[in-house]
């Protein structure tokens, strides 16, 4: 089954709102085994015409959004049922769920707004729970031009989001359930995290074991710090490939979930019933931002530090003056010293440190634009690990890589605990 789908709505193409619809179908349709095989914006009016004749003869089904509302732009119903032929007739149940809906608002209905109760002939009204007007759903009809040809399965929908979503879920998913029956594989997918690691590396390493799982798809996405390999198979095949993932690369790999290292971090910490804090520079606080985007990261980080400047680093976190004299505050020496700091003044398990240079100016031959070192402290291991880390990129890559690798070093040293 060939599905398309066309966005309408000047709006999408003036580049005021993003096109969440098309992320939100495909992420619907894939557990039915349903992909889309292409997808078009056009802008309000009569263009929507052109684009459903371009269907005909290479879709089995259409999914239209937008344009169903009162406006005169919203001119989708009058324009497929032209194209098709069909006579609009007055819905007596919609005009009743219309009038329902404006009277809980104290509203009369308009012309305008009686128009969305006009349903062409032989089409499903897909109900609408939270607006006036009603999705629409025409089987395959003999279309004019070019002669002998069917018309799509053709599903309209309506613009706003919080009319199409619900809709999508209770009226059109059983919809398309019953028509692909047993016409298309069930797939899943999967995204395996893997932190710390190039995507040309994971590829090479990866790639010939994934494939011979048989007839999966597999694609890479690189992102800050993180590799996410994406396989679509069966959930038999899915399952196999966890164990490649997780045997090729153990300490790297870190998650299936749709959620970023954090969550594998704050959840490690929680299992373990311990603490974490922060004490950071060149992060400016992004460290902390991020592992309190988790839900509950209140029960493993209680407190985190900001030290920019010199002075703050040593009021703050006992940063001995001495060595920001020798070695400068991005050094292991006054990493190590804040990670230590951080530690005794949250009384944490965990203490994570970040110094660097994030530029454009600053650097020098010994430490150039990029320099980072992150300093990890714990109880149970008083003498701070520091790593060393050169990323040479813009200030807000560079502050994600750098709050990539704290997470990642602290996870690493999770994991040996659990
Ligand atoms: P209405 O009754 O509101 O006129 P409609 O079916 O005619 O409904 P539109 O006018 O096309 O729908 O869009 C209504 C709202 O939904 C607008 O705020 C629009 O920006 C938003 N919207 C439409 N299409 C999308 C899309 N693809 N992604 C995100 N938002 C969208
Ligand atoms: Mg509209």
């Amino acid at each position: 089954m060939r599905l398309e789908v066309i966005n309408t709505g000047t709006e999408l193409l003036l580049g005021n709102t993003l096109n969440t619809h098309l992320a939100f179908l495909g992420e619907s349709l894939l557990p039915l085994g349903l992909r889309i095989a292409r997808q078009l914006t056009i802008p309000d009016g009569a263009i929507i015409g052109e684009a459903i004749l371009e269907t005909i003869g290479r879709a089995d089904i259409v999914i239209v959004t937008g344009g169903l509302g009162p406006t005169s732009d919203d001119i989708t119903r009058d324009l497929i049922a032209a194209l098709l032929g069909l006579p609009l007739d007055l819905d007596p149940a919609v005009e009743a769920a219309i009038k329902d809906r404006l009277a809980h608002h104290q509203r009369e209905m308009s012309p305008a707004t009686r128009r969305q109760a006009m349903v062409p002939a032989g089409a499903t009204v897909l109900k609408n729970a939270f607006g006036t007007a009603p999705g629409l759903y025409l089987p395959p009809l003999p279309v004019p031009s070019p002669p002998h040809s069917l018309s799509p399965h053709l599903i309209l929908l309506p613009g706003p989001p919080r009319e199409l979503r619900p809709m999508v879920r209770d009226e059109v998913l059983p919809l398309l359930r019953s028509l692909c029956q047993g016409r298309t594989a069930i797939r899943e997918m999967r995204n395996f995290r893997l932190a710390n690691l190039g995507e040309t590396q994971v590829a090479a390493t990866l790639e010939p074991s994934l494939l011979s799982l048989g007839d999966v798809e597999l694609g890479y996405c690189a992102r800050a710090g993180e590799v996410i390999v994406r396989l679509l198979g069966t959930p038999a095949q899915l399952a196999a490939a966890e164990t490649i993932v997780s045997a090729a690369f153990p300490a790297h790999y870190f998650s299936s979930s749709e959620h970023p290292l954090e969550f594998t971090v704050v959840d490690l910490l929680a299992r373990l019933g311990q603490t974490i804090t922060t004490a950071e520079s060149c992060t400016g606080g992004f460290l902390a931002h991020r592992l309190t985007n988790v839900p509950g990261a209140s029960a493993v980080f209680p407190q985190g530090l900001i030290t920019y400047a010199n002075q703050a680093k040593s009021d703050l976190l006992g940063v001995p003056q001495i060595l920001l004299d020798q070695h400068g505050a991005v050094s292991p020496e006054v990493c190590a010293a804040m990670a230590q700091g951080a530690l005794r003044a949250a009384h944490t398990d965990h203490a994570l440190a970040v110094t660097g240079i994030a530029g454009p100016s600053g650097g020098s031959p010994a430490k150039p634009v990029g320099t980072v070192f992150i300093g990890l402290a714990s109880q149970a291991h008083p003498e701070p690990l520091v790593e060393r880390f050169l990323f040479p990129v813009e200030r807000e890559t560079f502050k994600q890589l750098a709050a990539q690798s704290a997470l990642d070093l602290l996870r690493r040293r999770l994991i040996r605990m659990v």
